[in-house]
């Protein structure tokens, strides 16, 4: 089974809701950080939805597509604004489409029931490091059988390299197949792909951290007592979205913990590990829950059997679980 074809309409697909998404933040310039108003975000994650699903439904039109959003809200006149900056973005791709296309292709990705072959999408994941002018993702995985077989998660603001951070390397692609290894491909340009994979440190006390950079969506205190337990003494590198497994696939950090804070039980969804996760494992690594459990695809929108997520470089994998482990018994102890 070869899943050259669905990598490659993925691949354009991210291709081209990332112009969208980054368009509308080029219209933002810099001082949205004091903007309460959630419109353009909400256009960008809209119109990156429609124009996925528009080439999935092209391509595999009985593949379901579980999604982040739905139409609902656009269709209420309190929200025309929004539908009309909504279409002006997606005319610049499908011209002369009209709003009710436009949500039906939306709608195209509100299924949520599991299939034995679905795909799974997060138009923009990190609405709060878009706004911010940081780093943002478009992930889009497929998934058979309830195993996760192609990823392709999209970075447009991401660098090449991180401590690099060359502005005119910003927009980067993962484009991973179960079996086949990841590549990370420039989102504009036709420079070759570039095959990836994990960083071989095996000493825990020598790996690099990366977490969320909202701390209600990962307790940063516990993800310290680990790397404490670790020997680890490099701060945490802190960034939003899915980016956070492209760091880990390229080498850049050994550890992404994601971790619910002690006293809450939020349950994770699928569309914001499913594409990170398979980049992450295709370059080597190893991804889990925090017990140490695969992550279970087959619950439609949610990780319903698991709690939080490790994904590590692979070797230093074990010593990360035991350390949470013990961290989290003690947390609960006191
Ligand atoms: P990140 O950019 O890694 O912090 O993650 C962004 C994602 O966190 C969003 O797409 C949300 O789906 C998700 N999210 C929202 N609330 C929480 C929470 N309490 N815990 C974990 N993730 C959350
Ligand atoms: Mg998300």
């Amino acid at each position: 089974m070869s899943y050259d074809r669905e990598r490659t309409v993925a691949f354009h697909a991210v291709q081209a809701a990332a112009e969208l998404c980054q368009s509308v933040r080029a219209d933002l310039g810099d001082e949205v950080l004091q903007k309460e108003d959630r419109t353009p975000v909400t256009v960008a994650d809209f119109g990156s939805q429609a124009l996925i699903c528009r080439a999935l439904q092209d391509a595999f039109p009985d593949d379901p597509v579980i999604g982040e959003e739905d139409s609902s809200a656009l269709r209420s006149d309190a929200n025309a604004d929004v539908r009309d900056q909504l279409l002006a973005e997606v005319h610049a791709h499908h011209p002369g489409a009209d709003a009710e296309t436009v949500f039906d292709w939306i709608d195209h990705g509100d299924a949520a029931a599991y299939s034995d072959r679905f795909w799974t999408l997060d138009p923009i994941d990190g609405t709060k490091g878009f706004v911010r002018g940081d780093q943002y993702a478009i992930a889009l995985a497929l998934v058979v059988d309830g195993t996760l077989e192609v990823g392709a998660l999209c970075c447009p603001h991401l660098p090449n390299r991180l401590d690099a951070d060359p502005p005119e390397s910003r927009g980067q692609a993962f484009l991973a197949v179960r079996g086949e290894g990841v590549v990370q491909k420039p989102l504009v340009g036709d420079a070759a792909p570039t095959p990836l994979h994990t960083s071989d440190t095996t000493d825990p006390a020598q790996s690099r951290f990366t977490e969320s950079f909202v701390s209600s969506h990962s307790s940063h205190d516990l993800a310290a007592q680990v790397g404490e337990r670790l020997g680890i003494t490099a701060d945490p590198v802190r960034i939003d979205s899915q980016a956070k497994y492209a760091m880990v696939a390229r080498g850049e950090s050994e550890i992404y913990l994601r971790l619910p804070r002690p006293g809450t039980d939020y349950t994770e969804r699928i569309w914001d590990h499913a594409a990170g996760a398979l980049v992450v494992e295709a370059a080597g690594g190893t991804v889990t829950d925090m017990h140490g459990a695969p992550l279970d695809f087959t619950h439609g929108p949610l990780l319903e059997s698991n709690t939080g997520v490790v994904a590590t470089n692979g070797p230093v994998h074990d010593a990360v679980l035991d350390a949470l482990a013990a961290a989290s018994a003690e947390t609960q102890a006191t």
